[in-house]
């Protein structure tokens, strides 16, 4: 027996003894290296250890084999061994695994190692209370709650009748037994039955548990040795248990769920030995173990097997609170993972584009039907013509607008149809340009309607083409502008009205000069006609008198010509009719102006200089309206002059060509402008006693409407310079 421990410890021992600087951590076994659950949390401890420590670890194996061998009698040659082999070099760390191995070390520390620290690792806490108060101990351990152990079944079973308890047969075997007995009887005895196994064989226990009565279930407990005194090595008992139960299986340990077990609250013993491993490092590091405060662990949180769940058809959802359950087989998630992620994926974007088109959707109804409102609001009907239809849709406004009825399809020649006929082509021309070059049209055009009225409309709109320019797809606004139009009319028409009346009112006051006009080539007529009645009155009158004659006849002729010019200036200036836009010389109608104004101007002894730039182009105005304008200026100068000295009062027209406009100025010598120049444009605005104060406004207005400026500035010397510009007529010279 001796031999067998020693055959055992050799190597090892031989390596430590050997070995210099490694620090020695002698584990010693309760069971044996190979028994379950001991042997698998000093593997554990022993890995954690190695890996963490800072230094190399030489461990140490000694076991009692408590599992084989009762009675302390048995422990003598170990003893003996132990101590030859630390008698010169004692353990910098003793660890005994189990209660066994505990009591072992507390025996015999004295003699072995008595200032060795020890670290009591595994040992249930009530074995290991008696030595709580050894500065060199320290423990980590489970705390069992031994009614918990058995609560484990009844938490997922509750209709268990009958539990059977496959426990050993060896003295710790048979002290839990004895513990076990006493605690579930009197927790549990009215709710099952008991059976103790610590009798029979693993054969034995093999053929009971197969064939159980229904609502049992095997309890695996300690299971070294069988009643035969076979050797159980690692899990060999569990394993039997699993293979053979009719019934499923529970355990205390949780290293052995897994392993057929189904679960519960288990003893931690893999938090054990990971703790136990951090203590024994701090041992190690020179730290007194009476420092490091004592662990021991509850049972765990409930966690199951669901592999023995499905076979004994228990639902997760029977579970406690809180439950963990491992070994799930894996689904057709796990398997088919990324296929189902791609499909998922591809779902995902699928619906997130559907559901940005809806939400789109959604907004652009959301945006046309806000469309239409501001649009009605604003009188104005919305249309549009979509590709390849010959059907329009539009708003209820523009159904109004356009006369049509208020339902029923409308298709684009019905909607030209409304138009007036004077328009069509236009509208068709401007829709066929904006189709061509892809672009917008606008234009305003007449509308008739059903019952006979005329409307004006203002439309605008975008051709869109596709492929084959057929396919357009035109979308528009058309606004019902009659009462604008009407608006612009009349004040058109009181526009022209009042500068008719300026001019009259202007003409007027030129009366006087304009008598005079016609009364100089009258007065040339008459004094002539006299002359040549005189020279006829001859019976053979000579020949230079006939030549003279000629000459007074042509002489009447000229005047009576400048006597009609100034009566169809007149007329003309008197003349109300429409506007009719040609391209003027400038320089002419100057002329033809200051020809009109000539004996006035030449009554208030004022001047007129010409300072005319060569080659002014001609500027696209009316007539009529043109020559107002520089009449008004010219009187307007004239009077300025009056209260200057005679020989004071000149007036200078200059003309120019400044980029594509044509310029004229009329410069005076007069009073100048007192205050802002704008002011002399308003309306009513005079300082004259039987001034009207429109001249210069409506000028302005009639300036304006021809596209050019009118504005005055004050001269540096003396007097104002009026100023006008026009755009200058291409091509037309
Ligand atoms: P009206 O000649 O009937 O007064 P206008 O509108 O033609 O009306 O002129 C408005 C006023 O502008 C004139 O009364 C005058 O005070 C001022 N004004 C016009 N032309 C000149 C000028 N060349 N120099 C100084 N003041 C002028």
């Amino acid at each position: 027996m001796v031999r067998r421990v020693l055959l055992f410890l050799l190597p090892l021992l031989t390596s430590v003894l050997m070995a210099e600087g490694p620090q020695h951590v002698l584990i010693m076994h309760s069971f044996g290296r190979d028994y379950s659950p001991n042997g698998e949390v000093a593997s554990i401890f022993r890995t954690e250890l190695a890996r963490d420590n800072p230094n190399a670890i030489e461990f140490v194996d000694a076991s009692l084999e408590m599992a084989r061998f009762d009675g302390e009698e048995n422990e003598k040659p170990l003893l003996d061994f132990l101590r030859a082999v630390f008698e010169e070099q004692m353990p910098d760390l003793v660890v005994p695994i189990g209660s066994p191995a505990v009591m072992f070390c507390r025996r015999h520390r004295s003699t072995l190692f008595p200032h060795s620290p020890m670290l009591l690792l595994d040992a249930e806490k009530r074995r290991v209370e008696m030595m709580k108060d050894d500065p060199d101990v320290v423990s980590v351990g489970p705390d069992v709650n031994i009614n918990y152990l058995a609560g484990n079944i009844f938490e997922v079973l509750p209709k268990t009748r009958h539990i059977y308890v496959a426990q050993d047969a060896s003295p710790i075997g048979r002290f839990w037994t004895t513990v076990m007995k006493r605690e579930w009887d009197a927790a549990y005895s009215n709710r099952a039955t008991f059976h103790w196994m610590n009798d029979q064989s693993l054969k034995q226990m093999r053929s009971t548990v197969s064939a159980l009565p229904p609502d049992s279930v095997v309890l695996v407990g300690m299971m070294m040795r069988d009643a035969a005194g076979v050797p159980l090595v690692e899990e060999t008992g569990l394993d039997a248990m699993h293979e053979s139960a009719n019934a499923p299986v529970f355990s205390f340990n949780d290293l052995q769920l897994g392993r057929g077990t189904l679960g519960g609250r288990l003893v931690p013993q893999k938090r054990v030995a990971v703790e136990g491993a951090k203590v024994a490092m701090k041992l190690l590091a020179g730290v007194p173990p009476s420092s490091l405060p004592w662990q021991h662990f509850p049972l765990g949180a409930p966690v199951y097997d669901a592999r023995e769940l499905k076979r004994w058809g228990i639902s997760e959802s029977a579970l406690p609170a809180g439950s963990t359950v491992l070994f799930r087989k894996p689904g057709l998630w796990e398997t088919h993972r990324s296929s189902f992620l791609i499909f998922v994926g591809v779902i995902a974007l699928q619906t997130g584009m559907i559901a940005m088109l809806l939400a789109a959707r959604k907004r652009a109804r959301e945006m046309h039907a806000d469309f239409t409102l501001a649009a009605d609001s604003g009188n104005i009907g919305l249309w549009s013509r979509k590709p390849g239809v010959d059907e329009l849709e539009g708003s209820a406004k523009w159904r109004t607008i356009f006369g049509l009825p208020d339902s029923g399809s409308v298709t684009f020649e019905d909607v030209l149809a409304r138009v007036h006929p004077e328009d069509k082509s236009m509208l068709r021309s401007a829709i066929e340009l904006a189709a061509r070059d892809g672009g917008a049209f606008s234009l305003e055009h007449r509308v008739v309607h059903p019952d006979g009225s005329v409307r004006w409309v203002s439309s605008h709109g975008h051709v869109h083409a596709f492929g084959d320019r057929q396919k357009l797809e035109i979308r528009g606004a058309s606004r019902d502008v009659t009462e604008r139009r009407r608006a612009t009319q009349e004040a058109e028409q009181r526009r022209e009205e009042l500068a008719h009346l300026s001019r009259v009112a202007t003409l007027g006051a030129l009366s006087g000069s304009l008598a005079h006009e016609l009364n100089q080539p009258l007065g040339i007529i008459l004094s002539n006609a006299q002359a040549a009645r005189h020279v006829l009155a001859c019976d053979q009158p000579e020949p230079e008198e006939m030549c003279e004659l000629r000459e007074m006849i042509a002489d009447i002729i000229s005047e009576d010509r400048r006597a009609g010019d100034v009566i169809a200036r007149m007329r003309t200036l008197l003349r109300r009719g429409e506007v009719s836009l040609q391209p003027l010389d400038v320089h002419q109608q100057l002329q033809e102006v200051v020809q009109l104004t000539r004996s006035d101007l030449i009554g208030r002894g004022v001047k007129v200089d010409f300072q005319l730039a060569e080659d002014v182009p001609p500027v696209m105005s009316d007539r009529v309206q043109f020559q107002q304008v520089l009449l008004n200026l010219i009187t307007n100068a004239a009077d300025a002059m009056v209260a200057n000295p005679p020989g004071e009062r000149s007036i200078t027209l200059t003309t120019c060509q400044d980029g594509d406009e044509v310029r004229i100025d009329v410069k005076d010598a007069g009073t100048g402008i007192e205050g802002e120049p704008e002011s002399l444009f308003k309306a009513f605005h005079t300082t004259k006693e039987h001034g009207m104060g429109l001249g210069l406004s409506i000028s302005r207005a009639l300036v304006t409407a021809h596209g050019g400026r009118l504005w005055a500035t004050r001269n540096h010397d003396r007097g104002a310079t009026f100023h006008i510009t026009l755009a200058a007529t291409k091509g037309v010279t």
